[in-house]
Formats: structure tokens, C-alpha cells, sequence
């Protein structure tokens, strides 16, 4: 099947715009990707034609909303592969999902002397919750390092967990090596020792058919704005039996089900986790977005990806004094890169005057820029509308700023 990028490109308005009198080229998709129209849409329509609290009234735009809300919930349940829609909790993104777990697995399972193992290129979003954690409990944070090419030594695995391990927390895809990691490895070998184990679907949930039975994901995080959705909705996927075994984290209206000055019993799941108002809005229209992208078809998608990154890795590589960070075996289409001494920061700046939208710094994964030694780097992060001609823009531009520091 032929991949129609025109056709994908007209779905997303904001593509069309140029930026600095040129035609924007938008390659900033691992800190936020674009929404197609079919999403602004569902927004619109929602807060013109059906807006209500959900779950609270007996008038029809509310039981309209409510209806549109727990349709997500079972869109989501059906795209992620989860047994039942009570494991779906919606969140504002990924890093509330994350602390979502830290704290209420952190509360029921872990205690004084356990351990949480994280890896060394986890995003800071999965690593400081946990570091929080372990330290309200005096608990261990071990880390699981990665090679110089970016792969994680999952070897060590083996003499990291301990009898007093109770949760591994790991990224599916790395947000500034591009790595795709061994999860399903990962998560069999937790599992033999009686470990569970989080996973930062953050990068990782458009990264193929998610399937979380299959993978075993004791949880998953998922951010709705990496994802073609809007901003401040996510997903935490938690099996069912481990959601009923830990407390609320936050307290609030619907969480509950009863509620004196004696005494609160809280909801049923998935309700337990979301207090106060949902953000039900964005969690219909992050189930468009999920539609939308199986219309695109998700393995064509990840399949042109991989082209536009093998084409981008190789264009880039002919320029001397390029280096790029991350090589790991799987990769998706996340190139970190530096040239020469040129700061990140001025090749950012400079390629924005071109209508070359890139990211500079740290990616939020300090750990991983010590590791190389480094400050920070480029990232070019590509997704399944962008072109080779547009790489071939940001290859022209990154030789000019090169002849610029010459
Ligand atoms: N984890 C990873 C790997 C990420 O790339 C990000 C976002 N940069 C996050 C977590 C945080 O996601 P959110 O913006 O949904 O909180």
C-alpha cells in the first residue's frame, strides 16, 4: 500500500502555515505532535453542541457528555487491547499516570528497605516520582544503565532485582536516544522474579499495534497530546487486579462513593483514580485522534517512519562533524545529534529562521546527557506527515549553520 502523505498532510492544518516567511517544518513531534482536523473538530462540536458535567446530571447534554466520555474510555480499551474499560483511567498525561502509580503502588506495596529499579534513560517524568517515593519511604532507587549505543543492558537486570524489589519502571521508546526497548523482555523477566513493572508509553503508544495483554504491562502510561490528541488528557492502563489492591491518589468528588465526617468509601474503578472534573473533552477527543490513526493505518504509519528515519539518519551522516546520539539496534524516528562545537541552542535558532522547527537542551533526560558527557543535544523527531523533502531542508540548513561557525 502506497503511504498518501499529500493526503495525510490536508487532515492537519497547521502544517500548511509558514513560519519566519517559510514553509514550517515540523520536526518537533517527540515534545508534541499535530492535531488532524477531525480532532480540532471534535472539540468545536463538543463545547458548541453537547458540553455538560459528565456523570453528575439527569439532563440530556450531561447524559450526552457521559455517554461521549465512557465511549473513550472503551475506545481507548479497544486500541491499547486492555480487558475491560475499568482499567482505562484517564489523566492529565503521561507524568500524572506515572504519579498516579509512584504513589498509590508506593503506598500499598512499597516500604522501608524495598527497591524500585528505573533506567538510565528514563525522561525525568520517570524518574523523579519514584525518587519522591523512595524517599518518603526510605526506599532504594537502582538504576538500569544503557550501552554507548543507546540499547539497555538488560543483562543486569539479573543482579539488580533482589528479593526486595517491587517495581521496575522503564520507558517503552526513549525520547532522546529513539531507543525502542525490550519491554516485553523486560517485563517476562520482572515477572519470573514476582516484580511488576510501569511502563512510560509516553513515546511508545503510537509505536505500533499496542497490545497491553500481550506485553503483559502490569501499567502503562500513555500522553494524548504525543499521541495526535490534545493536551492535558492521558492514560494510565493498570490490570484490574492491581488497581483494586492500591489507594486513591487524589481526593475529590466522583472518586467516591460515600462520603460522612466519619467516614469515605470510595468508587468503583476505573472512578477510584479520577477526581474531580475529568477532562472529558480531551478524552473524546483523544479518542478521535486513536480513530484517526488507525484510518491512517498504524503500521503503514510506523512503517513510513522508519523510512523517513533511515533516509534522515543516512542525509544527515554525510555531513563531516555530525554525530549522532543514539544508535541504538531498534530505533524509531528520533535522532539526537551534535555538530562539532556548535551549540544545540544556536543550530535551533538558527534553523527556526529557516521554518525548521527542532528541539534543543536536555529533552528532560539529564542522566542520559552525563552519560555522553554532554550538555544537551538536537533532536529532529519525525512523524508519519513529514517528508524527505522536508529532511532534505533540514540537512541544507544544518550545512549552512555549520558554514556559519566555519
Ligand atoms: N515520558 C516520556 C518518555 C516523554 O517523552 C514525555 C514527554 N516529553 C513524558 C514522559 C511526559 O509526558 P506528558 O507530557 O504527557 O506528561
Amino acid at each position: 500500500m502506497v503511504f498518501n502523505v499529500d493526503k495525510i498532510r490536508s487532515d492537519f492544518p497547521i502544517l500548511s502555515q509558514q513560519v519566519h516567511g517559510k514553509p514550517l517544518v515540523y520536526f518537533d513531534n517527540g515534545a508534541t505532535t499535530q492535531k488532524p482536523k477531525c480532532v480540532l473538530d471534535t472539540i468545536e462540536h463538543f463545547y458548541t453542541k453537547i458540553n455538560a458535567n459528565i456523570h453528575r446530571g439527569v439532563h440530556k447534554l450531561s447524559d450526552e457528555s457521559t455517554k461521549a466520555y465512557e465511549q473513550a474510555r472503551e475506545t481507548v480499551r479497544q486500541f491499547i487491547n486492555a480487558k475491560s474499560t475499568c482499567e482505562i483511567i484517564f489523566t492529565s498525561g503521561a507524568t500524572a499516570s506515572i504519579n498516579l502509580v509512584a504513589f498509590s503502588f508506593g503506598e500499598a506495596f512499597v516500604g522501608e528497605g524495598d527497591e524500585v529499579i528505573v533506567s538510565e534513560m528514563e525522561h525525568h517524568s520517570n524518574i523523579v516520582p519514584w525518587q519522591l517515593l523512595c524517599e518518603r519511604k526510605k526506599a532504594k532507587l537502582k538504576v538500569l544503565p544503557f550501552d554507548d549505543n543507546g540499547d539497555l543492558m538488560v543483562e543486569k537486570l539479573d543482579e539488580l532485582i533482589t528479593n526486595r524489589t517491587k517495581i521496575i519502571a522503564v520507558n517503552h521508546v526513549s525520547n532522546s536516544l529513539g531507543t525502542v526497548n525490550p519491554i516485553k523482555q523486560i517485563i517476562a523477566k520482572a515477572h519470573a522474579h514476582g516484580v511488576k513493572v510501569l511502563v512510560d508509553g509516553a513515546q511508545g503508544a503510537k509505536h505500533g499495534i499496542l497490545d497491553v495483554q500481550d506485553l503483559d504491562a502490569d501499567f502503562y502510561a500513555i500522553s494524548g497530546h504525543k499521541i495526535y490528541g490534545p493536551t492535558g488528557i492521558g492514560v494510565l492502563y493498570g490490570k484490574q487486579e492491581l488497581l483494586e489492591q492500591i489507594p486513591p491518589w487524589q481526593g475529590g468528588g466522583d472518586m467516591i462513593a460515600t462520603v460522612s465526617f466519619e467516614k469515605t468509601t470510595f468508587n468503583e474503578l476505573p472512578f477510584k483514580f479520577e477526581a474531580g472534573t475529568a477532562n472529558y473533552i480531551g478524552a473524546a477527543a483523544l479518542a478521535t485522534a486513536l480513530k484517526y490513526y488507525q484510518s491512517v493505518g498504524i503500521e503503514a504509519a510506523v512503517r513510513y517512519e522508519n523510512e523517513l528515519l533511515e533516509y534522515a539518519t543516512q542525509s544527515l551522516l554525510t555531513i563531516n562533524g555530525l554525530r549522532i546520539i543514539g544508535t541504538a539496534k531498534e530505533k524509531t524516528s528520533i535522532i539526537s545529534f551534535l555538530v562539532g562545537n556548535i551549540h544545540p541552542f544556536d543550530m535551533g535558532m538558527i534553523l527556526d529562521k529557516m521554518g525548521i522547527a527542532i528541539r534543543t537542551g536536555t529533552h528532560c533526560t539529564e542522566p542520559v546527557m552525563a552519560h555522553f558527557g554532554i550538555d544537551g543535544t538536537v533532536r529532529a523527531s519525525l512523524a508519519f506527515y513529514n517528508t524527505k523533502e522536508e529532511i532534505d531542508k533540514l540537512v541544507e540548513g544544518v550545512k549552512k549553520v555549520k558554514m556559519m561557525f566555519a
